[in-house]
């Protein structure tokens, strides 16, 4: 590794560290829209940007921005970033590592006296985990324009309203806006933990996302009738719950034999519950994805037909109520060939996989082509003071991104 390399690891290392001490809570990492520890962020993010001679600015949402001019000053910028904001109890990671992996690529960029031809905006989001107003990705979204009425009118558990939350806690003082229309920048990176197992069992320290999968959810309710234990023979029985376990079994099999399709049925609720009654309604929620909208569609159709054929041979009824459907978003072919020639240099593979998660690039890519970069995470962990990722998976994200950013030196 040359010396410039190993300087801006280790300050990125040091950086990871000293942001993953700032918290709002004692004891673990917690860090949510606008609260004092987020603000700290955000001003250690803009003076390490100003190091560079960045030109810095912030929303009032909290969000900052680095801007760093290229040589040709009315070319569409090219957009680099992630969120600061964490989940509740969380690791350092997640989120802080893309912008601060952003930020190095740059440095090493700055040490070797070279300027891009395109601007490049380094971008860190306030909010993407919603822990506070229970939405994700407000930071992004709130640079996109995708805001209404509806999302000012959220409320947090004090009750406050999203909008009356950003005039009194709202960053105001020296606030300008940062808005992006469609089509006006040249494109969106996110580097950001795998948060899976792929890259660990394929012994990569980083790959390439080929799609963030769309996502349905289901509220499933299997209704029978709600009896006595003790005096209604099996024969008679119309129990919710078992009927409802052979829809979960079913689902199960059809997500195995149907890779890469993922259901999870993540919480149930019995009714009456208790341990003397034959169980009246049997209520589940399946999450269901795929990096294929039409094929995802296709699968929860087969899934509700199946899991109607069961209840029905049992007697039961089944109410089947999709409650989100989220298209996945694909990334961009272009950027995705800068990414992997910057990765056959860095790492000399080229892993390919789909994100199950969403991420802020899902609203980035309303307005620019968007491209990820996974890094390689211990045991797939995310959301926990245990996330870790090692120094030299940190170091060759670095080295990709620095050599994606060279890849604009030729052909614009
Ligand atoms: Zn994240």
């Amino acid at each position: 590794m040359s010396e410039a390399a190993d300087n801006t690891l280790r300050l990125a290392l040091e950086r990871i560290k000293e942001l993953g001490n700032l918290s709002e809570e004692k004891g673990r990492l917690t860090r949510t829209l606008l609260s004092p520890a987020s603000r700290e962020v955000a001003s250690r993010l803009m003076a390490w940007m100003e190091e560079i001679k960045m030109q810095v600015s912030h929303n009032a949402m909290g969000t900052v921005r680095g801007v760093l001019p290229g040589t040709q000053p009315r070319a569409l910028p090219l957009l680099i970033g992630s969120h600061f904001d964490t989940a509740v109890g969380a690791g350092k990671y997640d989120g802080v590592l893309g912008i601060v992996v952003g930020l190095a690529a740059l440095e090493r960029l700055a040490a070797d006296g070279i300027v891009l031809p395109v601007p490049v905006h380094l971008l860190g989001f306030a909010d993407q985990e919603g822990v506070r107003f229970h939405t994700t990705y407000l930071g992004s979204r709130g640079v996109c324009g995708d805001f209404d009425e509806a999302t000012y009118a959220l409320r947090d558990d004090t009750n406050t309203t999203l909008s009356t939350f950003l005039a009194l806690a709202g960053w105001t003082e020296d606030s300008t806006d940062i808005e992006y229309a469609p089509g006006s920048a040249r494109g969106f990176l996110e580097v950001h933990i795998e948060q899976g197992r792929v890259l660990e069992e394929a012994g990569q320290p980083a790959g390439l996302v080929t799609a963030i999968c769309g996502q349905s959810r289901v509220v499933g309710s299997v209704r029978g009738r709600a009896e006595h234990a003790a005096t209604t023979p099996m024969e008679l029985r119309h129990d919710a719950l078992t009927g409802a376990a052979e829809c979960l079994l079913a689902i199960e099999k059809m997500a195995r034999e149907n890779p890469p399709l993922l259901a999870s049925v993540g919480k149930m609720q019995i009714d009456p519950g208790t341990s003397n009654s034959v169980p009246g309604v049997a209520s589940f929620t399946l999450d269901l994805r795929h990096p294929e909208d039409a094929v995802r569609a296709e699968f929860l159709e087969k899934l509700r037909a199946r899991c109607s054929a069961i209840v029905t041979q049992r007697g039961l009824k089944l109410e089947w109520r999709v409650v989100l459907d989220h298209d996945g978003v694909s990334c961009d072919v272009e950027l995705g060939r800068r990414l992997a020639g910057a990765l056959t240099t860095a790492t000399g593979a080229v892993p390919r996989l789909a994100s199950g998660a969403g991420h802020d690039a899902v609203i980035m890519a309303q307005v620019a082509p968007i491209a990820m970069l996974f890094v390689r995470c211990r045991g797939g962990l995310s959301h926990h003071p245990d996330e870790f990722v090692a120094e030299k998976d940190v170091g060759a994200a670095i080295e990709v991104v620095f050599r994606f950013l060279k890849s604009f030196l030729v052909g614009g």
